[in-house]
């Protein structure tokens, strides 16, 4: 008797600054990564799927993305180092330090 099946395993990347396409919110959102693996007698062998979503902290929506996104948002985050990357949306003109 031969018992397979898969598992799944999820991973956070990281914690990223993004402005929400549901609620609106600049919140935080995490970065996650869910791997499902075949297995044989509950011994993982390989990857079948991969997947990548973001999740909005404030309103718990779930995006799916694609891997290059999600290396290019893993990458920002990287470089930024506290995730306050401003994507696609700059704001010219605000000045905080104005008196
Ligand atoms: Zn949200």
């Amino acid at each position: 008797m031969i018992i397979f099946g898969s598992k799944s395993y999820l991973y956070q990347l990281a914690i990223l600054t993004l402005v929400c396409g549901r609620c609106g919110n600049p919140a935080a959102h995490t970065l996650k990564k869910r791997v499902s693996k075949f297995t044989l007698f509950f011994v993982p062998l390989f990857a079948f799927s991969t997947k990548f979503t973001t999740q909005c902290t404030f309103c718990g929506a779930e995006q799916q993305i694609g891997k290059e996104q999600a290396q290019q948002l893993e990458a920002t985050q990287a470089q930024g180092g506290g995730g306050q990357e401003h994507l696609g949306a700059p704001e010219p003109g605000r000045n905080p330090y104005q008196r």
